[in-house]
């Protein structure tokens, strides 16, 4: 007999028990070759006093596993806890989140009867690294950061899934018309890398219009690459047009580990009562036997599953007059499926997995190194100073430094102030080297913040400017 594969699943909150529970009774009938080993996290784990609804016992198990299958857990009401999600993603490294989106016409209603397609979120970086400031009485701000490893990573692995998958086109969504350093950066590595994947189509859509093209043609895209935050929000908005979010699945995808969970939460109205669809968490099982090498048994579920949604066995939540035959709770949708398994579908279109390994492609490759010099320093100061009085403060005497814009908001305050601009109570002076293009030095930047300070001026945050090769690692303010 073959050693099983470990295995790590929480049952979560809500209606996370019942709808493990019938995942795992079709695992097991269909001789799924795992070894679980149970884990608790979720509510009753916040309410212990854990900030991250996990305990710190709890990675080690885990780690020792190939896999964690994981039901939807209930965020209690209330401040200061964290998302759990975010905290298994980033400390477990697991950079790429995987939501394949598909109509099942005519079986469940949609808009889209054509859509196909494989959301690939990036996990790691972008806004939900959670770095937040309050710096003054009006501002907050967060950080927003992508870094060239974690892109690479992330848009890599889209062509190999898509090279795995057979499937033919890959789109990049970014703002870089906007944000032309960050999303730039994601935007030109797409393009750096598509070109190493001549066989797989590729192509690239401004976020706002891609977004509205998914909503109304969804069946135009295969499979779409995205930075972490356009890829949350338009992988909720795939799935919910596609048919039903308590539909889909959904894959995190590390070196060595990885996480697989139902898109939606823990719906706990519904809880208790056999009601909820197990579909999405038995979708997201389904890629788990893909990933840790059992792609012939994710066929085999995935299949019966199928023909189960085509013989009109329906939960409530897609049950529909006319289009249902029977409508079921959480464990005869369960048996139904295992009845089927073996069997394939005959009207929608029965699927064919094969293996993928992952360990090889999330390697970033080496860059070269660049030479970086300090040719100046943006620093944000909290006055409620007028902007002459500010200035007037701000120009004498910084040598070998001097001031060359103040800005609010990104938008250029000095010189050349419109009148209409609203200001707030966050500047940002922008200090370059009298001697145009020549460097600075960190203790320069010390003698302004001490002189800055000097002249009764809070500053809250600074940001030293360099340039790269000779290419400014900065933006100009607008306007400016
Ligand atoms: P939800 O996804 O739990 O519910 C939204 C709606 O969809 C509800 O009407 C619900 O009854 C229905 N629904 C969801 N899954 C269903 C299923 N499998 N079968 C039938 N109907 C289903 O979202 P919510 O109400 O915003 O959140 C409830 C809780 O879940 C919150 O505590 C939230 O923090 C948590 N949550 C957890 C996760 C997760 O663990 N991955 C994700 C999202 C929300």
């Amino acid at each position: 007999m073959m050693k099983k594969i470990p295995i790590a699943i929480a049952r979560g909150d809500g209606i996370g028990p019942e709808i493990m529970d019938a995942v795992l009774a079709i695992l097991f009938a269909s001789k799924a070759n795992i070894d679980i080993h149970e884990v608790e996290i979720g509510e009753k784990v916040y309410l212990r006093g854990e900030s991250c609804g996990i305990e710190p016992k709890t990675w080690d198990i885990i780690r020792k596993t190939k896999a964690f299958l994981k039901a939807p857990i209930t965020t209690p009401q209330g401040g200061g806890f964290k998302s759990l999600n975010v905290t298994v993603r980033t400390v477990l490294g697991l950079f790429a989140n995987i939501r394949p989106c598909v109509a099942y016409n005519p079986f469940v209603k949609t808009k889209h009867p054509n859509m196909d397609l494989v959301v690939i979120r990036e996990n790691e970086e972008d806004l939900y690294t959670g770095i937040e400031y309050r710096q003054s009485q009006d501002t907050v701000h967060a950080l927003k950061i992508i870094s060239r490893p974690g892109s690479e990573k992330i848009i890599r692995y889209a062509f190999e899934f898509a090279k795995a998958q057979n499937r033919k086109k890959v789109t990049c969504f970014s703002k870089d018309n906007i944000l032309k350093l960050t999303d730039g950066l994601f935007h030109k590595i797409f393009d750096e890398i598509a070109k190493e994947y001549p066989e797989i189509e590729n192509e690239h859509w401004i976020v706002d219009i891609g977004a509205a093209k998914l909503a109304d043609t969804p069946e135009v895209f295969d499979v779409i690459v995205m930075p972490n935050l356009y890829g949350d929000i338009l992988s909720d908005v795939a799935a919910q047009i596609a048919g039903s979010v308590g539909l889909a699945g959904s894959a995190n995808i590390g070196p060595t580990l990885a996480m697989f969970e139902a898109i939606h939460g823990s719906a706990p109205r519904r809880a208790g009562q056999n009601l909820a669809n197990p579909s999405g968490l038995l979708l997201a099982a389904v890629m788990m036997l893909a990933h840790i090498g059992e792609p012939k048994l994710a066929e085999t579920i995935h299949n019966a599953w199928l023909k189960t949604l085509e013989d009109g066995i329906h939960t409530y939540d897609i049950y529909k007059e006319g289009i249902s035959r029977e409508k079921v709770g959480t464990k005869e949708f369960a048996e139904a499926v295992i009845q089927r398994l073996n069997q394939k579908p005959k009207e929608l279109k029965p699927v064919h997995y094969r293996s993928m390994s992952f360990d090889k492609i999330v390697q970033a490759s080496k860059m070269k190194r660049q030479k970086k010099e300090l040719v100046g320093v943006d620093v944000f100061i909290d006055s409620e100073h007028t902007l002459d009085l500010l200035k007037d403060k701000l120009e004498k005497d910084l040598s070998p430094l001097s001031l060359s814009s103040i800005s609010n908001r990104g938008v250029t305050a000095w010189p050349n102030p419109m009148p209409e601009t609203f200001f707030i109570d966050n500047w940002r002076a922008r200090f370059v080297n009298k001697i145009k293009g020549k460097p600075i030095t960190s203790q320069d930047i010390l003698d302004l913040l001490k002189k800055i300070t000097d002249r009764g001026l809070e500053f809250v945050h600074t940001e030293s400017l360099f340039n790269f090769d000779g290419k400014p690692g900065y933006n100009l303010a607008q306007n400016e």
